[in-house]
């Protein structure tokens, strides 16, 4: 059983990131995998899962996640082997500092070594970022401006937006990917999402033709075209 465990959707819901677990689910099922899919609130115990879902919010929301995150036993089940999917705001939560309310710093988990400081406009919009062969596409909606230590990856190179810092979208790491990519971004990017699947069930995952995987091989190639024109 594929367990998936999407965190807080009351304080990190605000961009329907959650959404990313029913896709996984989904997918999941659909290649003949049972999967759970869990839905965290703030009062529960943090449960076993083999991926956690952490999505975008507000600034005092992000904080009070985060603080919610340093006390359950999260760092310990990630540093354990559970994988994580990071949105903007658990991107950031995922680092060691953040910044809220301004530009007061923040503690953040520190499980990856980036920090996020605020920026001096705000990131809105469409974003577009090369993956390798493949395209993420979504929308961005934050003030912090994401840099990455030495020898952490990024997840992919912007092509459009800002993500991270106008150059690089989010990170990954053995066990986490994160993205400023809202969407939800696994509906809109199903390759990620097999990407993800793939690598937790430790399977090669056969194609599926949903209407999303269609969409995004037309997506794909018109912004291909656009993008060499
Ligand atoms: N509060 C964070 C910021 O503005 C994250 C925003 C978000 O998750 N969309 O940078």
């Amino acid at each position: 059983m594929l367990k998936i465990a999407v965190l807080y959707p009351e304080l990190l819901g605000t961009y329907g990131d959650g959404g990313n677990g029913l896709v996984l689910a989904e997918r999941a099922r659909r290649r003949g995998v049972e999967a759970s899919l869990e839905l965290v609130a703030m009062r529960d115990e943090l449960p076993a899962a083999d991926v956690y879902l952490l999505g975008g919010g507000e600034d005092g929301p992000q904080r009070l996640a985060s603080d919610l995150l340093a006390h359950n036993g999260f760092v310990d089940r990630v540093t354990d082997g559970s994988y994580v999917v990071a949105v903007c705001a658990g991107l950031q939560i995922l680092g060691r500092t953040f910044c809220v309310d301004g530009n007061d710093e923040y503690q953040g988990l520190g499980l990856v070594d980036v920090v996020t400081r605020r920026g001096e406009v705000r990131s809105v919009g469409e974003l577009c970022v090369r993956v390798g062969e493949q395209l993420l596409v979504g929308f961005e909606n934050h003030g912090g401006r994401t840099v990455l230590g030495e020898g952490v990856a990024p997840l992919g190179r912007v092509l459009r937006g800002r993500a991270n810092d106008g150059e690089v979208d989010g990170y990954r790491t053995d066990r986490i990917w994160a993205s400023y990519a809202h969407g939800p971004a696994l509906a809109m990017n199903p390759w990620f999402a097999d990407e993800i699947l793939g690598t937790v069930l430790g399977q090669e995952l056969d194609p599926l033709g949903t209407a999303a995987d269609l969409l995004y091989a037309r997506r794909r190639q018109i912004l291909t075209a656009g993008l060499a024109g």
